[in-house]
């Protein structure tokens, strides 16, 4: 199905890609390719922000499920995701793409804070921002920090890099015969429980009407074959 055009996207890599086919951390030559996607989506013409998970690095549950404070947990976490922005920076910068790194706990030495407006600069020049530590709070995962990111700037949809290649109505791993939406409603993915983002952050890209499209980042090439129309996803939108 062929997507409408973006002028200005944000991209959601769960930090496992970043893994490549190491069991945990980062895959220095994987995180090239994934800028080499990110560069030439960018080459298109698109304005783009990126979200970078941690869970190739930590995961505040997996903390909390072995008896650590559940808010201590998930700051570790929110540090995570700014190695993998660091790492994802490097990467770009060394295919020669602009960057900046903005996060939401504030880190000086290595990074800009979150500020709106000069996020807004940075795109119109040509940069790539990478949007750090999620909303900069526990209790949420990286998902929200993409879709608030994506809604305060006004990104025309919410691109989730993963490693399956869209929704299915059960899941696919343990259902052979699961079947794979081409679009859904953000109410069905809701009420349904289905494995996309965590409510909050369905809700949140519902409430300003802004599309989430899955699918698979571990094939080369996929995100300019989505973003071109011939690609495998799924977008969950309002529908009717
Ligand atoms: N995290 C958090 N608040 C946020 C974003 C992330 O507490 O706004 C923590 C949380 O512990 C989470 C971890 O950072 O488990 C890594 O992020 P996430 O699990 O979203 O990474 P992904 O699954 O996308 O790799």
């Amino acid at each position: 199905m062929a997507l409408p055009t973006y002028k200005r996207i944000l991209l959601k890599l769960s930090g496992e890609v970043l893994m490549g086919r190491q069991q945990f951390g980062i895959d220095p030559e994987f995180v090239t390719e994934l800028a080499g996607e990110v560069k030439s989506a960018k080459d298109s013409g698109l304005e783009i922000c990126l979200v970078i998970g941690g869970g190739n690095i930590f995961r505040g549950m997996a903390g909390a499920a072995k008896g650590m404070d559940r808010a201590q947990a998930d700051y570790m976490g929110m540090l995570a995701t700014v190695m993998n922005a660091l790492a994802m920076q490097n990467a770009l910068e060394q295919l020669g793409v602009p960057t900046r790194v903005q996060s939401a706990i504030e880190m000086d030495k290595v990074c800009e804070p979150v500020i709106r407006r000069r996020a807004e600069r940075h795109l119109e020049k040509g940069r790539v921002v990478i949007f750090a530590a999620g909303v900069g709070a526990p209790y949420f995962t990286t998902d929200s920090g993409a879709a608030l990111r994506a809604a305060e700037m006004r990104c025309d949809a919410l691109l989730k890099g993963t490693s399956v290649d869209g929704v299915y109505d059960s899941d696919p791993k343990t259902n052979p015969g699961a079947k794979r939406y081409d679009t859904v409603d953000y109410d069905t993915v809701l009420a349904g429980n289905l494995k996309v983002m965590d409510a909050s952050a369905v809700a949140l890209c519902r409430d300003n009407r802004i599309p989430i499209v899955v699918f698979s980042i571990r094939e080369q090439g996929n995100l300019a074959r989505v973003l071109a129309g011939h690609g495998t996803q799924t977008i969950v939108q309002e529908e009717g």
